[in-house]
């Protein structure tokens, strides 16, 4: 087997596209006025960042005032959650999360819960999966808001993110949707799906690390998390990463308007390598149907990821695993064990994640050293 380069961990990360590249470059170099300025210079870049909300918005169908720019992710689930704790005069209340969340928004309801608040964490099915049913049986007389995230980043199960924006709008409850992994992948409409919040980031859509943006819908009361200038209506001060802010408004666009195509694409692929890996005694864990296009996360039980992610980087094949072991932390997949697998399942656990730069040969390769990998272990197992 001829070794080649293949990246399958798309949902850790992404390389930024030439087409974003192309949009952000001026602002690293020539027009790198400050956007508070109000010299040309200055100018230039405001109209880059207000250029990029607009994208956004357009992408999510919402008002442009309604998108705020962030570091990533983690501060955008920050900002959304933290916004609990202003929508009472006391401060207190009850929020509804679930067990599969990332850590940013379960750290973050650890806090709340700190300082005085009631989570509820939902638990999921066997495929990840959470249901409105289980969130209407979870709403009390506080309940403040629900965060339940459009797709999971391990096992890529979709939620029925419309039926509990729907539910949560009837109770007057804010809604936050993380659609970290989900934007590119899935049709967001934050008007239609009844969403009040929601987070991106940009380094999982071929935008750079440290950029993302949270959709706050107009009404909603929000704390700054952090204190200085103003900027992003005094909810975010610090000077606007407009190089960043220029490329994830591109990215989003990218992915917006050619997400239908590459997810037929990356679909037909997923679906080649799960079919490959189950062949070898893989099990694929969420659920089948409602799942991101190029998420495959499959158990092979008795076998140790990390042993196995080590094997296939010697092979050149980039992909992650359903613990943190490989961190060196030791800690089981919260996610995997939610749904009922078993520690030495999710130890056994791989994530490929695919893009529209993989190809059927990265998919042939993928199965093929995963055939040679697991048959050198249990060969090793028998000596
Ligand atoms: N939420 C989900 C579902 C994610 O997958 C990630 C990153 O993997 C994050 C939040 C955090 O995003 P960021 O890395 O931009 O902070």
């Amino acid at each position: 087997m001829k070794k080649r380069f293949v990246y399958a961990d798309n949902a850790a990360s992404t390389p930024v596209s030439e087409r974003v590249l192309k949009v952000m470059l001026p602002y690293l170099t020539e027009q790198f006025g400050n956007p508070s300025a109000v010299y040309g210079k200055g100018r230039e870049s405001r109209r880059a960042v207000e250029e990029a909300r607009k994208k956004i918005a357009s992408c999510l169908n919402c008002h442009p005032s309604e998108i705020y720019f962030t570091s990533g992710g983690t501060e955008s689930d920050n900002i959304a959650l933290f916004s609990a704790l202003k929508q009472r005069s006391d401060g207190r209340g009850h929020v509804i999360t679930t067990a599969v969340e990332h850590k940013a928004v379960l750290e973050a309801c650890k806090e709340l819960q700190g300082r005085g608040f009631e989570v509820t964490y939902l638990t999921p099915d066997n495929n990840g999966r959470i249901n409105a049913e289980q969130v209407r049986d979870a709403i009390k007389s506080d309940t403040v808001m629900v965060s339940i995230m459009t797709a999971n980043n391990e096992t890529g199960t979709i939620m029925p993110v419309g039926d509990i924006g729907r539910l949560c709008r009837e109770h007057g409850i804010i809604f936050h949707t993380d659609a970290v992994q989900a934007i590119g992948k899935l049709d967001i409409d934050v008007k239609e799906q009844c969403i009040d919040m929601l987070s991106l980031s940009g380094h999982k859509i071929n935008a750079p690390k440290g950029t993302g943006a949270v959709y706050i819908r107009t009404g909603i009361k929000c704390a700054p998390v952090i204190y200085g200038g103003g900027q992003e209506k005094g909810l975010r001060s610090g000077t606007e990463n407009v190089p960043g802010i220029a490329a994830l408004g591109e990215a989003v666009s990218a992915v917006c308007e050619e997400w239908e195509k590459r997810s037929e694409y990356v679909k037909m692929l997923s679906e080649k390598l799960a079919a490959g890996l189950e062949a070898l005694g893989g099990k694929l864990n969420g659920d089948r149907e409602k799942r991101l296009c190029g998420t495959v996360s499959m158990t092979f039980d008795g076998f140790e990821s990390e042993t196995i992610l080590l094997m296939l980087d010697m092979r050149g094949i980039c992909a992650s695993g359903g613990s943190a072991c490989s961190s060196g932390s030791g800690v089981i997949s919260h996610v995997l064990k939610a749904m009922g697998l078993t520690d030495s399942e999710a130890k056994g656990t791989l994530r490929f994640t695919l893009s529209e730069e993989n190809t059927l040969e990265d998919v042939d390769y993928i199965t093929e050293a995963m055939g040679d990998i697991l048959a050198r272990l249990i060969k090793l197992r028998e000596i």
